[in-house]
């Protein structure tokens, strides 16, 4: 299937949010047109991240409704706006999804898009930046739909997107694809964390809290820098002997543990670890993870939590120790570079993507969400064609 350079006008299906905490909708729905700076994807498949659940149930309060989700995925380009420059981008081409750029400010200058200082607007506003306006509208009663998600609002059969495309530079069977579905999102923060942010030497420690897709994706990186030791921390079992399959030395059931730190501190050699992770978005985690470093380590924070939240650490005992305890948004990525290489290690066999994902017909998307939220399934996939 493919349309003209002016595609306008298309119908087609997508998961609508009515409005916080309403279930997620397969409604009819139009897509006005597809501008001379914007492409138009055919979703092969779609990730589903904690990042969405957050913001559907309005935990998150920034976004308009009613709106589409989704921010991972992948599928073919099936029409290019008459300003998209790129010569490695055509349609009928499989591109993989991420997060879209102003590409023009300081960060994103200097290589580090995902804090373009016009991200905020960008990703969580929805909207077109040139004019908030979105591409898509209900079909039933025409109101429009916020569908620029991140950029991309993936959770549709067919979506718009700027230049948030990640050729793949090789070829390869789309059918085959899914675990590469979340690389835009989960997958590369997980990574990106290790691999662009914390750089762990292999006689380092990395403990890592939290094991979903994004943690597990740390705990793979930290792996693949053969880090000496590397902690994963859950609640789940299970969790935990996917964590030592990925590579993890050491486990910890955080339910059956009451002091995190202490331990993390005796299997450390009583140093303490030099670099944390926390991949859940809990303040009690938060403090046990600062409580856990040795010095000069750091810990970072990755998992997304509701605003406002405040985590308390002793500034003297930071100072001394030279403590550091940062944010990390995306893994710090550059997706155009980072999402190839991510997709060069699952080839060598080293990053094990494939483990991780399971995947669900668009039909199911109700029981992907609750597959997630039980804990059975860690990065569902829904496959749209
Ligand atoms: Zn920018
Ligand atoms: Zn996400």
């Amino acid at each position: 299937m493919s349309f003209s350079t002016a595609a306008k006008n298309i119908e087609t299906q997508a998961y609508v949010l009515d409005k916080p905490n309403d279930p997620f909708t397969l409604q009819d729905i139009i897509l006005d047109e597809v501008r001379p700076n914007e492409l138009l994807i055919e979703m092969k498949f779609s990730g589903i991240c904690h990042t969405d659940l957050l913001v559907a149930t309005g935990a998150i309060p920034t976004l308009q409704f009613p709106a589409i989700l989704g921010h991972e995925g992948c599928g073919y380009i099936r029409s290019i706006g008459s300003a998209i420059k790129r010569k490695d981008l055509a349609i009928g081409d499989f591109v993989l999804l991420s997060f879209n750029t102003c590409g023009t400010c300081k960060q994103c200058s200097r290589g580090h898009p995902a804090y373009c200082l016009n991200g905020a607007a960008l990703h969580m506003g929805a909207v077109r930046p040139s004019d908030g306006s979105s591409p898509a509208r209900l079909k039933s009663d025409g109101r429009s739909v916020r569908s620029q998600f991140f950029g991309q609002s993936t959770f549709s059969k067919f979506t718009v997107v700027q230049e948030s495309c990640v050729a793949m530079r090789y070829s390869f069977d789309p059918e085959g694809a899914a675990m590469f579905a979340a690389l835009g999102c989960g997958f590369q923060t997980g990574a990106g964390t290790v691999l662009n942010v914390l750089k762990p030497q292999s006689d380092d420690s990395v403990v890592v809290f939290g094991l979903g897709g994004v943690g597990l994706s740390a705990v793979m990186a930290a792996k693949f820098l053969d880090v000496g030791r590397i902690i994963a921390v859950d609640i789940a079992k299970d969790r935990l002997e996917v964590a030592r399959e990925l590579g993890a030395t050491d486990v910890i059931d955080s339910k059956a543990t009451p002091d995190i730190a202490g331990k993390i501190r005796e299997l450390t050699d009583g140093v303490g670890a030099d670099f944390c992770i926390d991949c859940v978005g809990n303040v009690g985690i938060i403090e046990s993870m600062i409580e856990s470093l040795a010095k000069c380590g750091t810990a970072a924070s990755v998992g997304v939590m509701p605003p406002g939240k405040r985590v308390a650490l002793d500034p003297l005992k930071h100072l001394f120790e030279n403590k550091r305890y940062i944010g990390v948004l995306e893994g710090d990525s550059d997706p155009p570079k980072f999402i190839p290489q991510l997709v060069e290690m699952q080839r060598s066999g080293r990053f094990p993507l494939e483990k991780l994902c399971t995947t669900y017909p668009w039909q199911d998307m109700e029981r992907a969400l609750k597959d997630m939220h039980d804990g059975k399934v860690i990065k569902p996939v829904l496959r749209w064609c």
